[in-house]
């Protein structure tokens, strides 16, 4: 939609317009929506998306917003995976009330719509197996000039059935009469139907494997085409919100919808999100922690919520990425860089700044005595004053970043060497006296510098232009901790895209988590409480982990500084 368009109507994107057409041509009086999660796995970024349309074009509205397990698929789901979905849709910010539902909950129901539709002669229970029920069915084949065409399929022999025999056969199949996979209950529509979902599709198939909520107390189970459409109708969803792949599936939403003669949903589709270095789909992601490839659905590396959570991103940053993207009929690829963007300027905004050194080397301050203490004035957070300041002491012996020291610097290097000045983070300007290397390994262990007592942060008294300032932590209080550098899992922008007989997982990163076992942070950051992101200056956001202990933390590295999607907003603009 363009600029003009959209303020013509008002709306921001199509599926609101639609929904807006729709009160107002009477077709519903309210708008109720749902998010209809299978409990199979836990939800992730793209999810989030579905969630962010599910309830934001409802409260837009006034309208409300169905939870909703799509449970019958006895063999993967778990209750595990709804209490993991409940807490990280609550935590997104969403909130279903008292409407939590569940697909299994309307077996009995839905059951007894089969039967309506056994009785109106529009299902019957047929004895063809899988392979031959996909070979009757027929494929799509292109043809000479390469265009798709789907030559009809054939008539299963037990297409025509009688009712009353259909409804014997279809309560003896529940009864658990037949073995697994012998029959099927199946829509009768029309086996020549240029859509193949359209043949004839399967509505029950017999499944002797307990179920997390019914247990034994079905052997036959729903399939999704069927089940879907009339779990919205029981519910009263008026706008049945999608991604596009079940575009596809439309006609048979609304054969189903309009032959149960129930409550007529309206399904509409929405493009998914797909993310660049990401997969999105909980069958590779649970692929990804079934092999061990990360240490499980929370790996800060993950694109699940809780993965993202672990790593330090907050629900509204989730929240204005999920705006910025906007909703749209075309799938695309998003650049996992515009959400770093958004990450980066919540955390900006939020995040408590300390020092902390990854990679320390020594620097000692030859002209400051050994025992004395100094303690420095930090401020907490110059995005928000009010946040305050802190003490920060300051001592003979420093740790800094061993990339801040070099014997012989590179062209505009404005750090320290031998002879150069630079400042100290709130502190002093120091100069470089010298350095000692490591005679075996030729590694610098230690620098030396002398201190300019009159240029002590904000009070400088002969504003002494110094060109580079460094961060540092005091050596006698130093915090030890574990830092986690994290990048992105996959190297590829688009780790699906493999050649045949390859797999995404070839494309793993080998760099997606570098351990720095033994980092120094100043003595606050033992404050810091367990997941809560702050910024280590210049260095990056970093995440309290739940892993730490009280005697040793760990951070996770939630994204560094440096906003490549800035410069290309910048470079656009
Ligand atoms: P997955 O492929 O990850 O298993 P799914 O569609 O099988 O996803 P469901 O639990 O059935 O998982 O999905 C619940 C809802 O989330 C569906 O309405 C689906 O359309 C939506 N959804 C899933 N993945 C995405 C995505 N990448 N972008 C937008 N919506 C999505
Ligand atoms: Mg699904």
């Amino acid at each position: 939609m363009s600029e003009s368009q959209k303020e013509e109507s008002g709306y921001s994107d199509f599926i609101r317009e639609a929904v807006a057409k729709d009160l107002k041509e009477g077709r519903y009086k309210e708008v109720h929506t749902r998010f209809p999660p299978e409990p199979n796995g836990w939800i992730h970024i793209g999810h989030a998306k579905a969630i962010y349309v599910d309830f934001e074009v409802a409260a837009s509205f006034g309208g409300k917003c169905n939870l909703r397990f799509d449970d019958t698929n006895p063999e993967k789901e778990d209750m595990s995976y709804v209490e993991a979905i409940k807490r990280d849709v609550k935590w997104l910010g969403y909130d279903w009330e008292d409407r939590e539902f569940y697909a299994s909950d309307y077996y009995e129901t839905l059951y007894e719509l089969a039967r309506k539709l056994i009785r109106k002669g529009l299902a019957y229970v047929d004895d063809l197996d899988e392979e031959q029920i996909k070979e009757y069915r027929g494929t799509n084949v292109p043809d000479k000039n390469n265009i798709t065409y789907t030559p009809p399929g054939k008539n299963s022999p037990y297409r025509d059935r009688s009712v009353e025999e259909n409804l014997d056969l279809f309560a003896r199949m529940r009864a658990g009469e037949f073995p697994d996979g012998s029959k099927t209950l199946r829509a009768k529509i029309d086996m020549a139907h240029p859509n193949l979902l359209m043949r004839d599709p399967v509505m029950y198939r017999i499944r002797r494997e307990p179920h997390y909520r019914t247990g034994t107390q079905w052997c036959i189970y729903p399939m999704y085409d069927f089940q879907h459409p009339l779990s919205d109708a029981i519910e009263g969803i008026t706008h049945s919100l999608c991604s596009l792949e079940y575009e596809i599936h439309r006609p048979l939403y609304e054969w189903f919808v309009s032959n149960c003669e129930v409550f007529p949903s309206r399904q509409i589709e929405f493009a998914r999100l797909n993310l660049t270095h990401t997969v999105l789909s909980k069958r590779w992601l649970i692929q990804l922690v079934r092999e061990g490839m990360v240490s499980g659905w929370d790996d800060p590396r993950m694109p699940t919520i809780a993965g993202m959570r672990r790593r330090g991103y907050s629900p509204e940053a989730i929240r204005d990425f999920l705006g910025r993207i906007g909703i749209a009929k075309t799938d695309s690829m998003v650049d996992i860089q515009l959400l770093e963007h958004c990450i980066r300027e919540d955390l900006n905004k939020k995040a408590s700044r300390y020092m902390a050194v990854l990679n320390p080397v020594k620097l000692i301050i030859d002209n400051w005595s050994e025992d004395k203490i100094e303690l420095l004035d930090a401020v907490n957070n110059p995005e928000r004053p009010e946040a305050g300041s802190r003490k920060i002491p300051f001592s003979k012996v420093i740790y800094i970043e061993s990339e801040d020291f070099r014997e012989v610097p590179p062209p505009k290097y404005y750090r320290l060497f031998p002879g150069n000045q630079v400042r100290l983070r709130y502190g002093y300007v120091i100069t470089c006296t010298g350095f000692e290397k490591d005679p075996e390994t030729g590694r610098t262990i230690a620098v030396h510098a002398e201190y300019d007592p009159d240029t002590r942060g904000g009070d400088a008294k002969d504003n002494r232009k110094v060109k580079g300032t460094i961060h540092w932590v005091s050596a006698e209080s130093a915090i030890p901790f574990e830092a986690r550098l994290y990048d992105y899992l996959f190297e590829p922008e688009r780790p699906m895209d493999v050649a045949p007989g390859h797999s995404f997982m070839e494309n793993l990163s080998e760099h997606s988590l570098e351990v720095v076992p033994k980092a120094f942070g100043e003595p606050a950051i033992a404050d810091v409480p367990v997941g809560e992101t702050v910024q280590f200056e210049r260095i990056g956001y970093f995440c309290k982990d739940p892993d730490s202990t009280r005697d040793s933390a760990v951070f996770n590295r939630t994204v560094g500084l440096r906003d490549t999607w800035a410069k290309i907003e910048k470079k656009n603009s």
